[in-house]
């Protein structure tokens, strides 16, 4: 029988596959060409495949053009989408592209000379901010993840012969090295049916104002889809170039444009995080690898010359090799979605590297888009909700990056003078109001939590806010604690118990390569934050 409680939640089933076109619809979608093979365009031409398996899909690419090649740290969506969105097995990825963990961000930024942790568990509060403000004045500390961080530790235990993990209650990301990502990403797509054509792309032909009818190649082909995805980065050749799609810049607020890249030997140090430290004219990244870490100088070209930039790193990191120039823009298109062309990757929209948020824009946007494509062109498109739901979240990650420079007091070079008095950070204006009023963010009342939410947009939450601003020492009125400082002391000594008995990355990357069991509690555990019921949840099944 049903209960009555049953009867009070949902039950109807919908059918999954309801974008299967009809055999006889001469309008079906059945063909997609995935322009570009960056790391947008394999990760669209693998997700449309793999959830949409009867769609014709081709991915065209030119190893004349390079892809950007860098873009290597991520964050925790990234775990979920790889495995339950791409079904991507763990252990393979283990084995062929080599993770490391990030467990957050170490900011060599703001006035404390150590920095500050962000972390993935910051929405936790597990052994709370106003306590660590009080007994060290710093954030740092204030989660599980971030005292490992700065233990240089991740919460895997050997206990007799038996790995314990504690990851699927503590949220972490992966370090991918580019070269080995795509090269993956390349022969999975292969396995799973993607087609691949080698060629250039020369021409766009339309047909009418907002749709393409073919592209031509440089070797003289016409190729022709039901659908295009604009995975051409920067170039982009089909929005922007054919299409003529106008372009929202974000220079205002984020000034840097270039890169200058190289690796440094770590002599078997892993660090379990990235690390991001403030330069003369911007910061440079730190992400290790098992091989070497990974650095990375972004600046402005307009305050610094591509040989002073390389010099200042040089100086800063010695031993440093295999420099690399890379340009960027930081801004998007007004849309993403023209007649029968989307554009994902950089070809729609970039911001500067400092949140690691290149791979989880990409993620969404393929997200957004399998579940969205219809079956044929006979039935409606919802260009506006993805148009202005894209644009939306672009939006607010150019402010929440804003916080990050417009109140870095660490450098007062001309560069970061100017930043402080010109960095526009509007949009995020009544947050502002807010944390200045009670701070943290994350303990106000819920009723004006929800108001501040709809008056300016977040990108990870108000939790990400107060990391932000509380580690760079904005000034704030502090709530007051409604507990004892001995209830915080009694947390952060048992959370300090947990990190000293825990494993360095190096052994817990060993055991989560060699020990199948780890992965299958973090990605299949209902209390794992990484469980197949969350990403029910979340879409992604
Ligand atoms: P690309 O990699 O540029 O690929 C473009 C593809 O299009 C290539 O395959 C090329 O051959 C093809 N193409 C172009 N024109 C033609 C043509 N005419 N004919 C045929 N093919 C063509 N992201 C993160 O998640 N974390 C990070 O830490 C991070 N750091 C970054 C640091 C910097 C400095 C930059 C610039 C980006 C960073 N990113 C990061 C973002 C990320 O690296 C890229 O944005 C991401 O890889 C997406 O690139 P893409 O696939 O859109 O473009």
């Amino acid at each position: 029988g049903v209960s009555p409680k049953a009867l009070t939640e949902h039950h109807e089933k919908v059918e999954g596959d309801r974008f299967r076109p009809s055999d006889d619809d001469p309008r079906a979608i059945r063909s997609v060409g995935v322009i570009g093979g960056g790391t947008a365009g394999y990760m669209t031409a693998l997700a449309l495949k793999t959830k949409r398996p009867w769609l014709d899909v081709t991915l065209v690419e030119s190893k004349e053009i390079p892809i950007i090649g860098v873009g290597e740290a991520t964050v925790s969506y990234m775990v979920m989408f790889m495995h339950h969105f791409l079904g991507i097995d763990p252990m393979e990825l283990y084995r062929k592209v080599e993770p490391t963990w990030k467990l957050g961000i170490k900011f060599d930024w703001g006035p404390d000379p150590d920095g500050f942790m962000a972390t993935f568990d910051w929405h936790h509060h597990s052994i709370g901010a106003l306590g660590a403000l009080e007994e060290d004045n710093t954030v740092n500390g204030f989660t599980v993840q971030s005292l490992m961080m700065m233990a240089d530790r991740a919460a895997v235990y050997k206990i007799g012969d038996k790995n314990v993990s504690l990851m699927k209650y503590l949220p972490f990301a992966y370090h991918l090295d580019n070269a080995r990502f795509v090269a993956f990403l390349t022969e999975l797509a292969a396995e799973r049916g993607v087609k691949h054509v080698e060629a250039r792309l020369e021409d766009v032909v339309l047909n009418g104002e907002e749709w393409v009818d073919h592209v031509r190649t440089s070797d003289g082909r016409q190729l022709s889809y039901d659908f295009y995805v604009d995975c051409t980065g920067f170039r982009s050749m089909l929005l922007g170039k054919a299409l003529g799609t106008g372009f929202h810049s974000y220079a205002d607020t984020l000034f840097t444009d270039s890169a200058v890249t190289g690796n440094l030997e770590h002599g078997g140090h892993l660090k379990p995080y990235t690390t991001a430290t403030t330069m003369n004219a911007g910061w440079t990244w730190n992400i290790p690898t098992p091989q070497s870490d990974h650095l990375g100088y972004v600046y402005a070209s307009g305050a610094l010359s591509d040989e002073e930039a390389a010099k200042e790193l040089t100086e800063k990191f010695p031993g440093i090799e295999g420099l690399r120039q890379v340009r960027f823009r930081s801004g998007r298109h007004d849309k993403a979605w023209r007649g029968n062309v989307m554009a994902i990757g950089n070809s729609y929209a970039f911001v500067e590297p400092l949140e690691s948020t290149g791979l989880l824009m990409i993620a969404l946007a393929v997200q957004t888009l399998t579940s969205v494509l219809p079956a044929s062109w006979e039935d409606q498109a919802v260009r506006e909700v993805v148009n202005r739901g894209l644009g939306q979240r672009w939006d607010a990650i150019r402010w929440f990056l804003g916080i990050h420079y417009k109140f870095n007091t660490r450098l007062d070079t001309e560069f970061w003078k100017d930043v402080r008095d010109r960095c526009d950070v509007s949009g995020f204006q009544p947050l502002m109001e807010l944390y200045q009023n009670g701070a943290p963010l994350t303990r106000r009342d819920p009723y004006i939590l929800d108001l501040a939410l709809g008056a300016a947009p977040t990108f990870f939450g108000l939790a990400g806010i107060d990391n932000i601003l509380l580690g760079q020492k904005v000034p704030a009125r502090l709530l007051k604690r409604a507990e004892p400082i001995e209830d915080w002391r009694a947390r952060r000594k048992a959370a300090d118990a947990l990190v000293a008995k825990a494993m360095t990355q190096a052994e817990a990357l060993h055991a989560f390569t060699t020990d199948p069991e780890l992965n299958t509690q973090l990605l299949n555990d209902f209390d794992s934050w990484a469980g197949r019921h969350i990403a029910g949840y979340i879409g992604m099944l």
